[in-house]
């Protein structure tokens, strides 16, 4: 239908086109000569040299741009992992639509642009928009009340926590920015945020950090001041199929009712017929999703950075599955549903790589079935001890006991016990994790053995993933 997500991104890449911009493909997932970036995770990414060095790179050719881009926020700045399922907003994997102006135009064109592509073309109601601008930017708050006409009510200063836009912690480019939410009328007060799902960021790209010699980080101009803009292709269909969570349009609700009808097939075969939960159902969809690109992009399985990364969504699905009654690898056999809500003009790698796609989520399965599977129902007959003894918080030790002897994976122990009503001090675990590494890290700066690995591990962040990797390895026997 012409409201479908397919139709949308071909919709926005049209209307950009016929207003001179060039169309240029989403790139890989995987950041091409950017080791500050895990993954790509805003369409601006591919075209960063682009803002910082607008002539040298652009060689008079391409000063506007539209794209549909691949990201994923599942690590660094950007990361959205554990939002999943959990609000209607956010996936890792997700699609940004956006226009880009390097070096041409600047807010007076950009901020009328966005506005005329939502409200006349895509004919969104005015009053339903709410807008946000940088706390210090008169401009674009003259923009939108004055040239736009938006009643001041509906244009919110805010800080840069919310309209200062940047890629990630470290140099790069980055700007003030304004932003366009969609007011869901949900019965909140008009002036919560919560009322309100942010739809498009403008980003007024003039500014970029630079490491000194000693790393420390600060602002100077860009040469030209650059137009980024970013929005997400399923919050859009959202709001253009009228659903009340990004999960419920047509590209994601195929794979969540697929999950539904074999978790349900699974439920009746073992006679324990239960609906399975929307968060899980969501999770699924997401990791599958963005699994089946990862691979897609070349990212495989593995202990490290990015590998863990899909490594860590494969096996968050698998475990909500095994939680849903699927206790058989099942995640293959979403792909084809995937498919078959894919654009194969966008996205011809999906196609390509579908045998090995397949090949890759099983093999990961099967390889983690048999510790996902005890200490799946380790977790339970814990978490039913702890209900029976109307405890409403689960012992710290025990999360951290079938995470350091079973490799059960810390994330899926909180979905398992907030499903089931049982909460875990996240703090107290996190603590135990870390005195732990401490330990290991003196233990095996004595006989050099790991230690090399660890200080390998290039953030806080991937150290932690790195340690829980080969505890869950050696778990299961994979390394010594
Ligand atoms: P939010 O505040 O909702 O987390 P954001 O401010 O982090 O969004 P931006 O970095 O401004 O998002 O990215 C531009 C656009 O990309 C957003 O306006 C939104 O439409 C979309 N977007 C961002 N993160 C996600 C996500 N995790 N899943 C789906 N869409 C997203
Ligand atoms: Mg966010
Ligand atoms: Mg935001
Ligand atoms: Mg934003």
């Amino acid at each position: 239908t012409s409201n479908s997500a397919a139709a949308i991104r071909r919709d926005f890449v049209q209307y950009f086109v016929d207003r001179g911009h060039e169309h240029v493909k989403s790139s890989s997932l995987v950041p091409q000569n950017d080791p500050t970036l895990l993954f790509v995770n805003a369409g601006m990414v591919q075209f960063k040299d682009r803002f910082l060095h607008p002539r040298a790179s652009s060689s008079g050719r391409l000063t506007s741009a539209v794209s549909v881009q691949k990201c994923m926020r599942a690590g660094g700045k950007h990361n959205d992992l554990t939002n999943v399922g959990y609000t209607p907003r956010h996936h890792t994997f997700f699609e940004m639509l956006g226009n880009f102006s390097f070096g041409g135009y600047f807010k007076e064109t950009a901020i009328p642009l966005a506005w005329d592509y939502l409200t006349a073309h895509l004919q969104l109601p005015k009053d339903r928009l709410m807008i946000t601008v940088y706390e210090t930017d008169d401009e674009s708050y003259a923009i939108w009340r004055d040239k736009i006409g938006v009643p001041e009510s509906r244009i919110w200063r805010l800080g840069a926590a919310d309209n200062y836009w940047s890629m990630g912690d470290g140099p790069g480019p980055c700007g003030p920015c304004t932003e366009i939410h969609f007011d869901l009328q949900n019965g909140l007060d008009a002036r919560d945020p919560e009322r309100y799902m942010e739809i498009w960021n403008v980003v007024f790209m003039q500014e970029q950090k630079v490491a000194s010699s000693s790393g420390q980080l600060s602002l100077a101009p860009l040469e030209t001041k650059c137009i980024d803009t970013g929005m997400g292709l399923e919050r859009l269909a959202r709001v253009l199929q009228g659903k009340a969570s990004n999960f419920e349009i047509d590209s994601l609700a195929s794979l969540t009712a697929a999950t539904a009808a074999a978790a349900s097939a699974a439920s009746q075969a073992s006679g324990q017929l239960a609906t399975p939960p929307t968060a899980f159902l969501n999770i699924v969809a997401d990791h599958v999703r963005a699994a089946s690109f990862l691979i897609a992009d070349g990212v495989i399985p593995s202990n490290l950075g990015r590998g863990y990364v899909l490594r860590r969504v494969i096996r968050r699905a698998a475990g909500v599955g095994l939680q849903m009654g699927l206790k058989k690898p099942f995640l293959a056999d979403l792909v084809p549903v995937l498919l078959a809500s894919t654009d194969p003009t966008f996205y011809p790698e999906i196609f390509a790589r579908q045998t090995e796609i397949c090949a890759i989520l099983k093999q990961e399965e099967e390889v983690f079935s048999s510790a996902l599977h005890s200490g799946v129902s380790m977790l339970n007959s814990e978490i039913d001890a702890a209900v029976q003894r109307k405890q409403a918080v689960l012992a710290p030790a025990t999360v951290f006991r079938l995470h350091e002897s079973h490799g059960f994976p810390i994330d899926l122990a909180r979905i398992i016990s907030t499903q089931r009503g049982v909460s875990f001090d996240e703090q107290a675990i996190e603590q135990m994790v870390v005195d732990n590494r401490e330990m290991t890290r003196q233990r095996s700066r004595a006989t050099g053995s790991a230690a090399s690995l660890l200080t390998n591990a290039n953030s806080k962040q991937e150290t932690t993933q790195l340690k829980e990797a080969i505890v869950s390895c050696k778990a299961l026997g994979l390394r010594s």
